[in-house]
């Protein structure tokens, strides 16, 4: 006898969070873990978007607000789609949601019939397939090898469209990659969309203000606004403004599948927290200095720790956004530890820098591409900078042991 619905068999807990979660599990126990596992950043939420917070507080904003949010907030996230991404959008065509991953999970909720196919590039959000399963639909992941910077190519989009293809995901700046598609890039994509209409698009650009060196993010839907009608531009405040606990994100698209999510919340979880809605609605309207200098302190961890990963044989691209590495472990795949076990896939590399070398991190197993490793760089120069020391240690320690076991 089980109270368990046979529908959660199709779904699996987020890889990172049980990684993340074992990792706090050792440090609580008094391991000395650096955890690279983190998927938030390490600063605090600006001063004047904590204030607005207290001050909603203190005016009793403290009621369900509407369902699809307050009308102060959807106005500014109107105005920051056509200021920084030159999208316009009518009321009904925006929602409010408890961070961007709810908009996303309702969104296929509200979009895919049972057998539908949803295309999700792969490396991808470990998010994405579980949720399209969840709502009746197959996943259908389509590999992006390092060699395309892990990106979607028109022939491999091509290529994977059927006739049940109901959706494709983009996520720029991807986690776990770091890729940036370009506005030519994602031209290509759209010219082989066009060709068939009846796929949409969920784009997923969270990350939207962490890029390195001359790149920008730019919208799918704005480079081919033919396209508007039918995709779902999913945002939010929790990377860009250091908010991950405030719960705080939004989509913009068709009216249609906009009024389907809202039914969708008005049935589970309502309006978002009404006091983090005020404390967003400063986030998109203040000052963004902080955001530009969070980003230029990504930027240097990115090269501290990318640096240190390719001198222990761990080849990483250099990512153009997002807090992420995807290190390719393919050089270790085979190798003895010490200990004699062999490490035979990403996740026991994964696992042998736990042990070994006090490092969490994730194994790209998570992320549907392999021999690969996630390291979150979301965490201070010092102490990224010991996660490199020990990560090589154990690395030359793999080699070593590994040499002298070939040896007859
Ligand atoms: N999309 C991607 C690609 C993410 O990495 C995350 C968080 O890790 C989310 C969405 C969820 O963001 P939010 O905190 O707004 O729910």
């Amino acid at each position: 006898m089980t109270l368990v619905a046979s529908r959660m068999a199709r779904v699996k807990p987020s890889a990172s969070g049980v990684a993340a979660m074992r990792a706090r599990q050792l440090i609580a126990e008094g391991h000395d873990i650096i955890s690279l596992t983190v998927g938030e950043p390490d600063f605090d939420t600006p001063a004047h978007i904590r204030v607005a917070g207290e001050t909603a507080i203190r005016n009793g904003e403290t009621r369900y607000t509407n369902v699809d949010g307050t009308p102060a907030l959807k106005q500014a996230v109107a105005r920051k789609f056509l200021r920084e991404n030159g999208l316009s959008y009518e009321s009904n065509q925006i929602v409010i949601g408890s961070g961007a991953k709810q908009v996303i999970f309702n969104a296929f909720l509200a979009s895919i019939d049972d057998g539908d196919e949803v295309i999700v590039p792969a490396p991808y959000w470990v998010s994405y397939p579980d949720m399209v399963r969840l709502a009746g639909g197959e996943p259908v992941e389509v590999a992006c090898p390092a060699e395309d910077g892990f990106k979607l190519t028109p022939e491999r989009l091509e290529a994977a469209i059927t006739p049940r293809t109901k959706m494709l995901v983009l996520n720029s700046p991807g986690n776990p990659s770091g890729a940036v598609y370009s506005e030519d890039e994602l031209r290509a994509l759209a010219a082989v969309l066009l060709r068939h209409e009846r796929v949409g698009v969920v784009s997923d650009e969270i990350y939207e203000h962490i890029t390195f060196g001359n790149r920008r993010h730019v919208s799918i839907a704005a480079v081919e606004p033919r396209l508007m009608n039918r995709t779902l531009v999913v945002n939010g405040v929790s990377k860009a403004y250091a908010m991950t606990g405030w719960r705080i994100g939004y989509g913009a698209g068709p009216a249609d599948l906009i009024r389907e999510i809202v039914k969708l919340q008005s049935q589970s979880t309502s309006s978002a927290s009404s006091i983090s809605q005020a404390a967003a609605l400063a986030a998109l309207e203040g000052e963004q200095d902080e955001v530009h200098n969070n980003c230029s302190v990504f930027e240097r961890r990115m090269k501290i720790i990318r640096e240190a990963l390719n001198k222990a044989g761990l080849v990483c691209r250099e990512p153009g956004g997002a807090f992420y590495v995807y290190a390719d472990c393919g050089a270790f795949i085979g190798m003895k530890r010490p200990d004699g076990r062999v490490v035979e896939t990403d996740t026991d590399f994964a696992e042998y820098l736990l042990e070994e070398a006090k490092v969490a991190v994730i194994s790209g197993a998570a992320y549907g591409l392999s021999p690969f490793i996630r390291l979150s760089f979301a965490l201070s120069d010092d102490r990224l900078a010991e996660a490199g020391v020990r990560i090589l240690r154990a690395c030359e320690g793999l080699a070593q042991h590994s040499t002298i076991y070939r040896q007859p």
